[in-house]
């Protein structure tokens, strides 16, 4: 069986003449919407034409920005590579002006419907046209967008760089040496206590050094996304961040509200695993990640590729086919190598009808959920290919149904059968990974919104940022986690915070989470007629608001039952959880 990936379908290497051809094309695509926008075709002419080159700009983009990624990702000092990348994000400036150039234009459109009425491109359109008529409404004022722009370059974006060079290079003492972060964070998954624990005290040490400059670019990037968000209309940077990933605020304050209901289940489960580590007043953060029980699952990369297609052809015949064509045909670059990338991801390729997928499997049980979760996303693509290209951008909410569905599919099919110690170690992992994407999410919104808050006013300090985050960490934790043992500089370790034009970029993993759970329940109460709907719905995901295609599967998101149902999932493991630690 080939273990890596193959990437002779997009170009036969960087000196293949079709990627210097293609290169030519985006970057004359990049000026079409100025083009058409003043040429003289009627306005139903002019829109045909702009989702004409838009859509061929999408597809030659994903190819070169494919190929030269996708070769990156498993070979990372790859010198032609990087060079064609350097020269692709450089094309980007005019891609982005195109993009505001297209929003102009279909906003000065006077009857978009009228328009949408007359052709049958525009039709099958209609939701992206409808949506970027409304963008033009929240654009920068047109002769002040190009200074706010640059402007920016040395502002948020500048102190996002100087996050990533302190970040970057900090290091943590330890027994004498100098640590990387990253590797200091990961004992926490360490089997001994006592590396867990001096590995925490070391790191919370450690950012005394860096928590000041730190608390400068995190006001600085807040600071100049709430007066982006006044130029653009917007009442406040959550409302822009739920219209623009197409949520409402009712869904938004009903899910809330069942996870806050829901805090009390969570920290039952956290009590629970302090106990079976010896801690009587909840857990302390050190101990989150720590590993229970004894997990004896193991895997071939072969035996792996059993498991799924087996799993998820019982279930869903043509997913379980899917999944052998792509483990068959090189879509997949499984084992981890010197100069390749860490972690997993899945790339879809509309126009190819294919997607790509990384891993770094190792044989645990978790790296075959891996797969089955990257799956899930190629699977999600194999689906969004009934739709035009340009009605594929999904908000990130609806981004992880597919891939939560098939997680707990696995997860439900091999608890079925395994022995009671590795149910045990199963349920754990799904309790430990559920309370960061819901318990630890909640405090992050929490927090969040308290530096906005405060930022309105002043410059929060560090010390002030350390105090708003135990504050966020005590609503959302309570009792679960030891109220001395807690991580007052999570705001200086997590990157989302620093993001420049992605705010609250932590509700849409619990979105993600328990909305992928509700629609697994609804899988196990309607069995296999759910599933050609199902297929629908991840087909529709670009197509609507959130509110829209979760309707069309029969969930109302903005009723707070809905949440509680997903949530009870969860109660159940807990309740399983806490009965095995008996
Ligand atoms: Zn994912």
């Amino acid at each position: 069986m080939e273990m890596t990936w193959d990437l002779s379908v997009f170009y036969n290497g960087f000196d293949d003449p079709q990627l210097e051809n293609d290169i030519q094309r985006i970057a004359e695509l990049s000026h079409s919407a100025q083009k058409i926008a003043a040429g003289n075709s009627s306005d139903v002419e002019k829109l045909e034409k702009m989702v004409a080159a838009s859509s061929e700009l999408s597809n030659l983009l994903s190819n070169a920005y494919g190929f030269t990624q996708l070769t990156l990702a498993t070979d990372c000092t790859n010198e032609e590579a990087l060079r064609y990348l350097d020269r692709l994000s450089n094309m980007m400036v005019d891609v982005q002006l195109n993009s505001s150039a297209i929003v102009r234009l279909v906003g000065g459109i006077a009857d978009l419907e009228a328009c949408i009425a007359q052709s049958e491109t525009l039709k099958a359109h209609a939701f992206m046209l409808r949506e970027t008529k409304e963008q033009a409404e929240h654009l920068l004022p047109e002769d002040m967008e190009k200074w706010m722009l640059r402007m920016s370059l040395d502002g948020a974006e500048a102190f996002s760089k100087l996050r990533d060079r302190l970040m970057g290079s900090h290091t943590v003492e330890l027994d004498g040496k100098s640590l990387p972060l990253p590797a200091v964070r990961g004992m926490a998954y360490d089997p001994d206590p006592a590396v867990r624990k001096s590995a925490y005290e070391a790191e919370l040490a450690s950012y005394a050094k860096v928590e000041t400059p730190m608390a400068f670019c995190l006001s600085g990037i807040k600071g100049e996304a709430m007066t982006m968000c006044e130029a653009q209309k917007y009442p406040d940077i959550l409302s822009r961040q739920l219209t623009e990933s197409r949520m409402d605020r009712e869904t938004l304050d009903a899910m809330l509200t069942a996870i806050r209901e829901a805090l009390p289940d969570f920290r039952r489960y956290l009590r629970a695993k302090g106990k079976l580590l010896g801690h009587n007043d909840g857990l302390p953060f050190y101990d989150l990640f720590a590993p229970v029980g004894e997990a004896s699952l193991r895997y071939t990369v072969e035996e792996a590729r059993e498991l799924l297609v087996s799993t998820f052809t019982k279930v869903h015949p043509e997913m379980g086919a899917f999944i052998a064509h792509a483990i068959d045909n090189r879509w997949i670059d499984f084992l981890p190598r010197e100069g390749k990338e860490g972690g997993a991801f899945c790339a879809g390729y509309h126009q190819k009808k294919m997607c790509r997928v990384l891993t770094n499997f190792v044989g645990s049980f978790s790296d075959v959920s891996t797969l089955a979760h990257e799956l899930g996303h190629g699977w999600h693509d194999r689906c969004l290919e009934r739709v035009p290209v340009l009605m594929t951008d999904i908000p990130m909410q609806l981004a992880e149904t597919a891939s939560i569905f098939n997680e707990t599919l696995l997860s439900h099919t091999v608890r079925e059968t395994a022995d009671e110690k590795t149910r045990f170690v199963l349920l754990e992992n799904s309790l430990m990974e559920a309370t960061q994407t819901v318990v630890d999410i909640y405090s992050r919104f929490l927090f969040e919104s308290a530096v906005f808050e405060a930022r309105k006013t002043h410059t929060p300090s560090a010390a002030e940022l350390n105090q708003m985050m135990l504050d966020a960490q005590e609503a959302a934790y309570g009792d679960g986690l030891d109220k001395d043992v807690r991580h007052p500089s999570m705001w200086v370790n997590k990157s989302h915070y620093y993001n420049v034009g992605l705010h609250f970029y932590n509700f849409p993993y619990a979105f993600g989470l328990l909305f992928g759970l509700g629609v697994f329940a609804l899988y196990q109460k309607e069995g296999a007629s759910f599933l050609p709907k199902y297929d629908a719905m991840l087909a529709s995901c670009g197509s609507g608001t959130i509110a829209e295609v979760a309707a069309s599967v029969g969930i109302d998101v903005r009723s707070v039952d809905y949440w509680r149902s997903a949530l009870d999932v969860v109660r159940g493991e807990v309740d399983e959880f806490v009965k095995l630690c008996k």
